[in-house]
C-alpha cells in the first residue's frame, strides 16, 4: 500500500492507523476527513531531526498553515518543536486561540492590509516576512505607533523555475510573491528595510515552488540567495543571520510519484549552503524552512459512501461519492491525481475502471478519471488518500453542501477534532 498506517484487516476492510475505515465512516457519517495525528508528529520528527543536524540546533522547520488550519493542529506542531507560517489574521486567529505562541509566528501575505498589519504587531507576531515596499512603509509605522522593533525577513524572488506545475511556481521573476533579485528591484527593498527605524532586518525568505522532489532548486536557491546576501554585506555592512528557503518536499500521491528522502534531501541542501558560505566568506546563516504539504498530506484519508455506479454504454463508468470537489477541489484545480480505494473490497481485485464523480452539479466534479478499484455497490465506503494538505483547507459550500467533520486517530483511539458542518452553520451570517 501507498503508506505503511494503512493495512487490510480480516473483514477486508481498509485500516488507517489501525481502525477500520467503514467502521469510522458509520459511526462519525461520510463524507469524513480522517487525519493520522502519528504520521503528522513523525513528518514534524523528520524535519526537525534532519535540519538540526544537518543545518544546526537553531534551525526549524515552519509548518506552513495553509495546508491545513484547524485549531487542533497547532498543539502538535508546538509540542513537536515547529514554528508556525501563517498568511492571514485567521490563521493567526486560529493558531492564537489553540495557545500556539505568537513568538513563533512568521507572518506571510502578498498584500497585507493596515488591519492585518495592525492585528499582527498587536498579537506580537515573531517575524513579518515582508512582501513588498508598501508593507514595509505600513510596517514601519504602525510597529512605531506600538513602540516595538519589529523582526522581519524580507522576501526576495530567486528567477528559479522548479519544473513544477505553472500555479504552484511562485519563485519565477514573473510573480506577485516577493521583489526580484534581476530586476535589481531588491537593492532598493533591502535598503529601504534597512532604514527603517521600527524594523529589524534578520534575514530573507524566497519560496520556489511545491511538490519539489529533488534537491537542486533548493541548492540553486540558496546559492543565489548566499550571493545576493554577499553582495548586500559588501555594499551596505549588513550580513543577512537568517535564510528562509521556504516549504515545498513534495508527497505520493499515487505509485507513479517518487519517494522523496527528505533527510537526505536537507543534507545536499546544507552541504551546498556550507560549501557556498566558505567561498563567499559568509557566515553560514540560520536555516528555517515552511513544509506545509509534506507533514499533513499523507496523514490524511478521506472517506465517502458511494451511491454506486452509472454505466455509459460506449463511454465509461462512473462512481458516484457523496462530497467532491466541496471537499476537495483539487482535480478540479489542478487535475491532481489520488489514489482511491473501496475500503469495503480491499481484497477484492482493483480492476473496475472508473471515473469517481462528486455530488455537484457541475460536470468538472471529479476526484479521479480512469482508475481502477474493486466494484462497489451502493453504501460501500471509498477512500481517497494522501488528502490531509489542500481539502479542508480549500473545502467549500458550493451547493450549499456543510463541510465534513475531522477525527484524529492516535494509538489507535479516534477523537472527533472538527464538527460536521450543520445547515445552520452555513446559514448563520445570513440575514
Ligand atoms: C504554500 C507555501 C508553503 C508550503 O508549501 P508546501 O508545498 O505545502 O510545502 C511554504 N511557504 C510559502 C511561502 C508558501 O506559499
Amino acid at each position: 500500500m501507498l503508506y505503511n498506517n494503512l493495512s487490510v484487516n480480516e473483514s477486508g476492510h481498509l485500516t488507517i492507523g489501525g481502525l477500520d475505515a467503514t467502521e469510522l465512516a458509520a459511526t462519525y457519517g461520510t463524507p469524513l476527513y480522517v487525519l493520522d495525528e502519528d504520521v503528522v508528529r513523525s513528518n514534524c520528527r523528520t524535519y526537525v531531526g534532519a535540519m538540526h543536524e544537518h543545518f544546526g540546533s537553531d534551525a526549524a522547520p515552519l509548518y506552513a498553515s495553509k495546508a491545513l488550519c484547524f485549531k487542533g493542529i497547532y498543539p502538535v506542531a508546538e509540542s513537536e518543536g515547529m514554528c508556525v507560517d501563517v498568511v492571514s489574521p485567521g490563521e493567526i486567529y486560529t493558531a492564537l486561540a489553540a495557545g500556539f505562541p505568537a513568538e513563533k509566528m512568521f507572518f506571510h501575505g502578498t498584500n497585507k492590509t493596515d488591519e492585518d498589519i495592525e492585528f499582527g504587531v498587536a498579537n506580537g507576531i515573531g517575524y513579518f516576512v515582508v512582501d513588498n515596499m508598501n508593507e514595509l512603509e505600513v510596517l514601519d509605522r504602525v510597529a512605531g505607533e506600538h513602540g516595538i522593533i519589529q523582526p522581519v525577513l524580507l522576501r526576495l524572488t530567486v528567477g528559479l523555475d522548479p519544473h513544477t506545475l505553472e500555479a504552484i511556481n511562485t519563485g519565477r521573476v514573473d510573480s506577485q510573491f516577493g521583489v526580484p533579485i534581476d530586476t535589481g528591484q531588491a537593492d532598493g527593498f533591502v535598503r529601504a528595510a534597512l532604514a527603517c527605524s521600527n524594523i529589524r532586518v534578520e534575514g530573507f525568505h524566497s519560496h520556489v515552488g511545491s511538490q519539489i522532489f529533488e534537491s537542486e532548486s533548493f541548492c540553486r536557491q540558496v546559492e543565489i540567495l548566499a550571493e545576493y546576501a554577499a553582495k548586500i554585506k559588501a555594499e551596505t555592512g549588513f550580513e543577512a543571520g537568517i535564510f528562509n528557503i521556504g516549504g515545498g518536499f513534495g508527497v505520493r500521491y499515487t505509485e507513479k510519484d517518487p519517494l522523496s528522502d527528505i533527510p537526505e534531501r536537507i543534507r545536499e541542501v546544507s552541504e551546498h549552503l556550507k560549501a557556498t558560505c566558505a567561498r563567499l566568506g559568509l557566515n553560514v546563516p540560520r536555516i528555517f524552512m515552511e513544509p506545509g504539504r509534506s507533514i499533513v498530506a499523507d496523514a490524511g484519508v478521506t472517506l465517502y459512501t458511494t451511491g454506486g455506479t452509472k454505466e455509459v454504454k460506449g463511454y465509461r463508468n462512473y462512481v458516484t461519492v457523496d462530497g467532491g470537489m466541496t471537499d476537495n477541489p483539487r482535480y478540479a484545480l489542478y487535475k491532481s491525481e489520488y489514489t482511491v480505494l473501496n475500503a469495503s473490497r480491499m481484497n477484492e481485485p482493483a480492476d473496475y475502471e472508473c471515473t469517481i464523480a462528486g455530488r455537484c452539479c457541475e460536470s468538472g466534479d471529479r476526484i479521479a478519471e480512469y482508475i481502477g478499484i474493486a466494484r462497489p455497490e451502493r453504501g460501500d465506503t471509498i477512500a481517497v488518500l494522501t488528502t490531509g494538505a489542500y481539502n479542508y483547507a480549500m473545502a467549500s459550500n458550493y451547493n450549499r453542501v456543510p463541510r465534513p467533520a475531522m477525527v484524529m486517530i492516535s494509538g489507535g483511539e479516534a477523537r472527533l477534532v472538527v464538527r460536521r458542518e450543520s445547515f445552520e452553520d452555513m446559514m448563520k451570517n445570513e440575514l
